[in-house]
């Protein structure tokens, strides 16, 4: 079988990747000359096998007045007149009520729990150094409030035999010594063992080198895609720059170039582009860097070391389209990570890159069927894209090779994903 697909980020190489496995012929088209130069590129870099929820929580009403107003608030909204930033804004907030975030927590966590399973199978069959670790994650807290919800947070993850550990400031400290100058503002702290990171682009430039020179994967660089092909119910071609590409079934992996690539089709993805900074900084020998990774929930900052690399990503800002790149964001984002660890890394030589989370209101990705019939969706992963990439795409190829898929897809899949279920144990 012949499978196009669409986009070379860490999403769709994973995709080509595993559907190469199966002994599918697979062409992936990539605009830029080489994969993962886009939202997979510089990321938090946090594998969130275990702690996931969506960013639609029912604490974003009281946050709401800040993040309109507080230039310094980690979470930005400047309105626009674009009416696609308001509809998706409508459709974020009837997320927010304890119901529905709790329904978007228990599909993610079965999700990125999937995603560890299929990481590690991919891990035992191929040699990838992406700088990977697996020494477990700690997310710190200053408001007690803010660590009460986290609390019972963890009650909801318990269902599935999670095990996080809740701690008290000072025991977050001796977790992690990087966090010293802030034992006296915590309230404490959930550190969860089995969560990992690992550089998302070296992952997906190494992932997709294997795949050409191992499962003969073409991969067609520097080439965009201009619209899809349709006959009847099927497509036909992907129409690029470089000509048609004709194949069997074609995945759209497009990242936040997805919902204009299937609007032709009228199909109608609910995804906005969520602007975030991160910055790298080299480690030397005088600096103390942390060990495991960090989030810090109040300027939600993330910590990741990447061997001889602290990344440190942050910032949620839901600006118009086109909006420029804000150095004052990024100015306070260096400024509140040295508060939090001042020596874990020489903030002087930072490289400062810009990001879009392909965002869906309720943070699950679009995945499966399109309504078009040899046409698969694999996109929407806001924050979550690396965490979610290997289980994402492997669902997506097992549906396209006709074997059973080990999760339902249905709360995934851009219709099904509405429909009321009965959370009982995950399993
Ligand atoms: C600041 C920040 C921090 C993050 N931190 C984390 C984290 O810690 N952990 C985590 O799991 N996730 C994190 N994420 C999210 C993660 O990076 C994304 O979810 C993920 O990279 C999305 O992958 P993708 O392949 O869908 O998109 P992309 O990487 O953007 O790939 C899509 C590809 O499609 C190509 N493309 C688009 N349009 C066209 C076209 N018309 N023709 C040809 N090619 C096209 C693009 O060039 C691109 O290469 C973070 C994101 C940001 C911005």
């Amino acid at each position: 079988m012949n499978v196009c697909v669409l986009g070379g980020g860490v999403i769709g190489v994973t995709t080509a990747y595993l559907l190469a496995r199966e002994g599918c012929q697979v062409t992936v088209v990539e605009q830029h000359r080489q994969v993962g130069h886009e939202t997979s590129f510089a990321n938090g870099a946090q594998l969130c096998y275990s702690y996931v929820a969506p960013l639609a929580a029912p604490s974003v009403f009281s946050h709401l007045p800040k993040w309109l107003f507080d230039r310094n608030a980690p979470l930005r909204f400047l309105p626009s007149l674009d009416p696609d930033q308001w509809v998706w804004s409508l459709k974020f907030l009837l997320q927010c009520t304890s119901e529905r975030s709790r329904q978007s927590t228990v599909e993610l966590q079965r999700l990125s729990a999937y995603s560890k399973q299929v990481m590690d199978e991919i891990l035992s069959n191929e040699s990838i150094d992406f700088d990977f670790t697996q020494t477990g994650k700690l997310v710190i807290y200053r408001d007690a409030d803010d660590f009460a919800a986290a609390r019972r947070q963890v009650e909801i993850q318990s269902w599935s035999g999670v095990v996080q550990t809740v701690l008290d400031a000072r025991s977050c400290v001796e977790k992690e010594p990087a966090l010293q100058s802030m034992e006296q503002v915590l309230a404490g702290g959930i550190f969860t063992p089995t969560e990992g990171a690992g550089d998302c682009y070296v992952f997906t430039r190494e992932l997709a080198r294997i795949s050409a020179a191992k499962y003969g994967v073409n991969f067609v660089n520097g080439t965009k895609l201009l619209g899809l092909r349709q006959e009847g119910d099927r497509i036909v071609a992907a129409r690029t720059s470089g000509g048609d590409v004709n194949a069997d079934f074609f995945v759209v992996a497009l990242g936040n170039g997805s919902r204009e690539a299937l609007a032709p089709l009228g199909v109608r993805l609910p995804l906005l582009p969520l602007k975030g900074y991160s910055l790298t900084l080299p480690i030397g020998e005088k600096h103390a860097a942390p060990t495991i990774s960090v989030t810090d929930v109040h300027h939600k900052i993330v910590y990741a070391r990447l061997g001889s690399r602290l990344r440190i990503a942050g910032m949620v800002d839901m600006t118009p389209a086109g909006y420029r790149d804000d150095p004052r964001r990024v100015e306070l984002l260096k400024a509140q990570a040295q508060s939090v660890m001042p020596n874990a890394g020489d903030f002087t030589k930072a490289e400062v890159w810009t990001g879009f989370r392909p965002a869906t209101p309720d943070s699950r990705p679009v995945l499966g069927c399109s309504g078009v019939s040899n046409l698969r969706l694999n996109a929407g992963h806001g924050a979550l894209g690396f965490t979610l990439a290997c289980a994402s795409a492997r669902l997506v190829v097992d549906e396209i090779c006709g074997v059973p898929t080990a999760l339902d897809l249905a709360p995934y899949s851009l219709t099904g994903r509405n429909s009321r279920r009965q959370y009982g144990a995950v399993t």
